[in-house]
């Protein structure tokens, strides 16, 4: 084989920066009206891209609003053209819910190019207690809902455009475990996520869909606040477990959601980005 056919659907080289842009993109983001999921959604709709939040039901106002605030910043890239944020009432454990989520964002904007399967939850209990109901309800959001999600958008890319980026958040704890947080239910959805990312990848390669993970390490928001709320010593720990000294701020994961839903990355399938200042390096 040639080089020239060995390079065939390569995508030819924009400036470096305009490779960040995403002009025109429409993103689907589970979990977004808060936390690592907003700041994602944020990153991607700066960059130009329409963003659909997905959140559960029950905050469709609250999101909403939150949602909106953010958008009356968004700037005007270059040209004119400007990212919009937008709010989607779903849970990522229904399937066929999510399906037409998907369905109808693609049938609207005639796309869809990036999925971050964001949404999660946490609890933590011992392993020989864990309660079977919450073990299975974390699996069910954390890993079903994670499946659910990057499906309904990578039907939807395959269907417009035959190439898109599904980005699952997976975690540091898909990779390490530690004694005191009792987060076998967590630590085992995580590391599905990172398998879920790597064989999703290999499917759909050929099909022009990227499938990444990002695992971030400590990050404060308001899932690791609930957990630090009842264990306040382990702010302290988790702090002088990495070189940097502290916990992430979500802000710092904009970066590389955006690297990896961008032209930016367009060799980069089956991967996963490490952020945990360092944690296990450490
Ligand atoms: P938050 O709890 O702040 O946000 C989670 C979001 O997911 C919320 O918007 C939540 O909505 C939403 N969500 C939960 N269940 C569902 C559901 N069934 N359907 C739709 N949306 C749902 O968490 P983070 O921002 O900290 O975490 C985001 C992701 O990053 C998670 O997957 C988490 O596991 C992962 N992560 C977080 C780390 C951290 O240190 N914070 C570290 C590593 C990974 P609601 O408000 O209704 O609960």
């Amino acid at each position: 084989v040639g080089v020239a056919a060995a390079l065939a659907g390569a995508t030819p080289a924009r400036t470096a920066l305009s490779q960040f842009t995403l002009p025109n993109h429409v993103a689907l983001v589970t979990g977004g009206h808060r936390g690592i999921g907003l700041e994602m959604a944020l990153a991607l709709a700066e960059a130009g891209a329409t963003v659909y939040c997905v959140d559960l039901p029950k905050h469709p106002d609250e999101g909403w609003l939150k949602v909106q605030a953010f958008a009356a910043q968004l700037p005007s890239l270059e040209g004119g053209s400007k990212g919009r944020l937008e709010y989607v009432c779903g849970d990522v454990t229904d399937q066929a819910g999510m399906w037409k989520i998907a369905e109808d964002i693609a049938a609207k904007e005639g796309r869809l190019d990036v999925c971050v399967a964001n949404a999660g939850i946490l609890r933590g209990a011992e392993c020989l207690e864990y309660p079977g109901e919450e073990f299975k309800k974390l699996i069910d959001v954390n890993v079903n809902g994670v499946l659910f999600s990057a499906q309904a958008a990578g039907r939807q890319m395959q269907r417009f455009g035959r190439k898109g980026s599904i980005i699952l958040i997976a975690s540091m704890s898909g990779s390490i475990a530690n004694q005191k947080q009792h987060w076998v239910a967590y630590n085992t959805s995580k590391s599905a996520v990172l398998q879920m990312g790597r064989s999703m990848a290999c499917e759909l390669g050929a099909k022009g869909i990227r499938v990444n993970t990002i695992s971030p390490g400590y990050i404060y928001t308001q899932m690791t606040r609930d957990f630090l709320d009842t264990r306040p010593h382990l702010m302290a720990e988790w702090s002088s477990q990495n070189p940097i000294g502290r916990l992430g701020r979500p802000d710092e994961l904009r970066g590389v959601v955006l690297w990896l839903a961008s032209e930016a990355s367009t060799f980069c399938t089956g991967s996963d980005i490490i952020v945990d200042g360092g944690h296990r390096a450490w």
